[in-house]
């Protein structure tokens, strides 16, 4: 189990409040805690007035330090829900190194039933909760929370938002010195919008000053209960200077929030869904007859974590994404459209072994245990060759249920028999052609269409790979029903699902024919007796004739690095030329704005894991869009940002040549 994190361990005092007994301190006033949750952080950041003046498409952004219980979220949601206008979008992000578990959460919000309106969807969604950036979504999008799960100086560096108003709420400074100290206060002054405000329970004089010196006027008043002050507070100093160009968020796009989102996949359709979450109106353009029919239209994809224990960016993006998409599930059909039932990956050689056992120190066991062979069997229903690794909340998900879930809304157009050839700028539009026929034309396009977003001319450079995946359909035997786990080793095999077992997937670079072939049905099955021998003779493989095989094919996209590529284009020359002093000394920051390609965005490369990161992509395309906190790291954001091509090729001295 990982040494860093651990859930909260608490204590309930006989009027049945929570209690931490690692701080001494309570989690919220025993007197009224709800009473002292408005008045110190709700009116004291002034948000009745401020939520009641939003415009209908404004939105107030909230950073906490403390998430703890959650009480204060839903008192502000409670409130935002009553006198905000429809339209108006809350983000609350919240820091929490020691979050409660699920059942904990459960017990200290069942003190307060008139918040059950509130409590009983944020339970819902309280699930994947794991280190990391972890997004939930709320009243369809109404109120997003962001939980930063980890140290508070560790977090919110990471953090790129503009806060509104800030709830600091660590414990006591006495006790708890972690949470108040000047690099804290410089964080939260880093990440405040000019005219943030801030409320907090302490006047401690140390915590005034820390905050006075991060730019802060501070003024004392006065205590609810046996408080005997409380503080609040103005930011007063100046914004943060601009970091690099290239990585800089763009204008917002100019009204109307109209959006093409080209290709209806997950990619696609999460986007869409993102957009129209906000208000926006998307029209979603699809060749086929209907959306999830090429790479998002296998019987069944698995949850697969292919992590590292030392934290890359692609790690971080996988366990976010993950809770995000397990998240999203959650209203979806178990057993036809997704089911929990776990993902054990075999430790099938001692290389993987390896990488199993430092996974197993690094990450917490609510994310994934470490098996012995025989409890592995146990877990999986079927005699496996070894041990590995479980993913207990992890499983397998038909991903055109997914799509169809996430593009079902009023302000999502989905246009099928639409492919898009080209792009064409008409004053502040763009517009969709294919050949002579105009398809589409809105301010802003989201390229979704995996390696096809490379058809048009702006994104022609980006560095997508096609890698034909096959997989084969077994159908389900009464001895197969005895599966319980999706299983992987270099290939997997699920549960049944609507009678049939979803066996995969091939990897071949150069096939651009999608056909299923029968070799590939034969390495599928190949990869099934490396899984489980047991479970290929309970399948009956040996009986099956070649012409029971069946399946599908259809191409992954792949980026150089493996991340996705997700974020808004620039123009690659106008680009080569501004920054060609890069090429010389990589290290400058210029401060000429990035040449982009006003309105186009792209959402693509997501290779074989795209149910854990195109959910998430969509978000934080949406984050970009709308010049909202990012639902990941900076760095991690960065790490998948489109301009990371155009740079490196600049730096390495490659101007003209092709990545
Ligand atoms: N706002 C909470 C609510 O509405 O229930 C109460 C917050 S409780 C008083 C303080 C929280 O800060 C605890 O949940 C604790 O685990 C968290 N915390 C303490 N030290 C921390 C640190 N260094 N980094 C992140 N979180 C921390």
């Amino acid at each position: 189990m990982s040494e860093n994190f651990s859930h909260a361990q608490i204590t309930w005092d006989d009027q049945g409040l929570p209690h931490s007994p690692a701080f001494d301190d309570v989690y919220f006033s025993s007197l009224d805690g709800l009473a002292e949750t408005r008045y110190v952080f709700l009116a004291n950041n002034d948000l009745p007035a401020r939520f009641a003046a939003l415009p209908a498409d404004g939105r107030l952004v909230i950073g906490e330090t403390g998430f703890g219980t959650g009480l204060n979220f839903l008192c502000a949601w409670q409130l935002f829900d009553q006198v905000a206008p429809p339209g108006a979008q809350l983000h609350f992000v919240s820091v929490e190194k020691y979050p409660l578990t699920h059942a904990d959460l459960q017990r200290a919000l069942a003190l307060w039933p008139e918040f059950a309106a509130y409590s009983e969807p944020l339970l819902a969604q309280y699930r994947a909760i794991h280190p990391g950036f972890q997004r939930l979504i709320l009243a369809g999008g109404r109120v997003v929370l962001t939980l930063l799960i980890g140290e508070a100086l560790e977090c919110l560096p990471q953090l790129d938002a503009q806060v509104d108003a800030w709830f600091l709420d660590g414990f006591a400074p006495a006790k708890n010195p972690q949470m108040w100290n000047d690099a804290l206060y410089a964080e939260v002054a880093r990440l405040s919008a000019p005219g943030a405000t801030l409320g907090t329970f302490t006047s401690a004089g140390f915590v005034r000053r820390g905050l006075i010196a991060a730019g802060f006027k501070i003024k004392r008043m006065p205590g609810l209960g046996k408080k005997w002050e409380v503080a609040r507070g103005w930011f007063q100093g100046a914004a943060p200077a601009p970091g690099k160009p290239w990585f800089a968020r763009p204008l917002r796009p100019a009204t109307p929030r109209h959006a093409l989102v080209i290709g209806a996949g997950l990619a696609g359709c999460a986007t869409a869904a993102s957009l129209a979450a906000r208000g926006w109106q998307v029209s979603l353009l699809e060749r086929h007859a209907e959306l999830a029919q090429e790479a998002s239209g296998n019987p069944q994809g698995v949850l697969y974590l292919k992590l590292s224990a030392h934290g890359t960016a692609l790690s971080r993006l996988i366990v976010s994404g993950f809770g995000h998409t397990r998240r999203l599930l959650e209203a979806l059909p178990r057993g036809d459209a997704w089911d929990a039932c776990g993902v054990l990956q075999l430790a099938f050689d001692a290389q993987e072994q390896a990488r199993q056992a430092k996974l197993a120190a690094a990450f917490p066991a609510d994310l994934l245990q470490p098996l012995e062979q025989a409890e592995a069997e146990l877990q999986a229903g079927v005699a496996l060759p070894s041990g590995g690794l479980f993913y207990p909340d992890a499983g397998w998900v038909h991903p055109p249920a997914l799509c169809r879930a996430l593009a079902d809304h009023p302000n999502i157009r989905l246009l099928t028999h639409r492919d898009a050839l080209e792009l064409r700028r008409d004053g502040a539009d763009w517009q969709a052609w294919n050949g002579a026929q105009l398809l589409a034309s809105a301010p802003v396009v989201v390229l979704a269409g995996a390696a096809e977003v490379q058809r048009f001319a702006a994104a022609a450079a980006l560095p997508l790979k096609r890698i034909r995946g096959q997989i084969t359909r077994l159908p389900k035997t009464s001895a197969s029903a005895a599966l319980r786990t999706v299983v992987c080793a270099e290939g997997y095999v699920a549960p049944a699902r609507d009678g049939e077992h979803t066996l995969g997937a091939s990897f071949d670079f150069h096939s651009s024919d999608l056909t299923p072939t029968l070799a590939e049905h034969q390495s599928n099955l190949a990869l099934l007796a490396e899984i489980s021998p047991d479970l290929a003779a309970r399948l009956q493989v040996e009986q099956l004739s070649s012409a029971q095989l069946a399946g599908r094919a259809a191409f992954r996209c792949t980026s150089p690095d493996y991340l996705p590529i997700v974020g808004p284009l620039a123009d690659a020359e106008a680009f080569a030329d501004r920054y060609a002093a890069l090429a010389k000394d990589a290290r400058q920051t210029p401060d000429t704005p990035c040449p982009w390609l006003d309105g186009l965005y792209v959402n693509s490369g997501h290779g074989s894991r795209g149910l854990i990161t195109a959910p998430l992509s969509g978000e934080l395309l949406a984050a970009w869009l709308n010049d909202e906190p990012l639902p990941l790291p900076r760095e991690v954001a960065e790490a998948c940002h489109p301009n990371r091509f155009l740079l490196r090729r600049l730096i390495r001295g490659e101007r003209s040549r092709a990545e």
